[in-house]
């Protein structure tokens, strides 16, 4: 039988700020089968977009971003907060759900025309990934698809993603 990943992800009211619910995906990390699933799924949806290279943000896109990596095949890209990846770097800053942020990849972490899929556990208000998006293009790339273990619809996420090719395996309406 399929696991339940919805029955793995734990509602956390208020965290990190007063109205935000954060879906904490610890306890699915946490179960072997969910994990395993989680990543299954996430490579089925990924393997005829045919990617070169897996591009995740800290902290969680690293996790089952490399996993996804692993499991097609692919190289994996880091995009990290300032100041902590070591040679030269571009950058994009972008609104959050709860606040701004800045993320930086390599300047030669995706080479010209290299098919990249961009991956992160949560899908929001999707300035996040379309941050990633534009570092994906800056450098050359191109974006055969975004993937998500979670999508918050409500959000409007997927309209900021307007033109991408957007999948997620769980997706929830309010
Ligand atoms: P956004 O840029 O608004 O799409 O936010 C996406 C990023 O923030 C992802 O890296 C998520 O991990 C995190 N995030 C935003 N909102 C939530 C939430 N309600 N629950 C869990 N993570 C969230």
């Amino acid at each position: 039988m399929a696991v339940d990943l919805h029955a793995k992800i734990r509602d956390v009211p208020d965290f990190p700020k007063p109205g935000i619910v954060f879906k904490d995906i610890m306890p699915l990390l946490a179960d072997p089968e969910a994990l395993r699933e989680t990543v299954d799924r996430l490579t089925e949806w990924a393997r005829p977009r045919e990617p070169d290279v897996i591009l995740g943000a800290e902290a969680r896109g690293f996790i089952t971003g490399g996993a996804l990596a692993h499991a097609l095949g692919c190289g994996f890209v880091a995009a990290r907060k300032p100041g902590k990846l070591p040679w030269r770097t571009v950058s994009a800053k972008y609104a959050l759900e709860y606040g701004f942020d800045v993320l930086e990849v390599h300047a030669d972490a995706v080479g010209r025309g290299q098919r990249v899929l961009v991956h992160d556990d949560v899908l929001a208000t999707g300035g996040t990934a379309k941050a990633k998006c534009e570092l994906v293009e800056q450098l050359g790339g191109e974006v055969v698809g975004v993937a998500f273990i979670i999508a918050l619809d409500f959000l409007g996420g997927r309209d900021r993603l307007a033109g991408y090719d957007v999948g997620a395996l769980i997706s929830y309406d309010s």
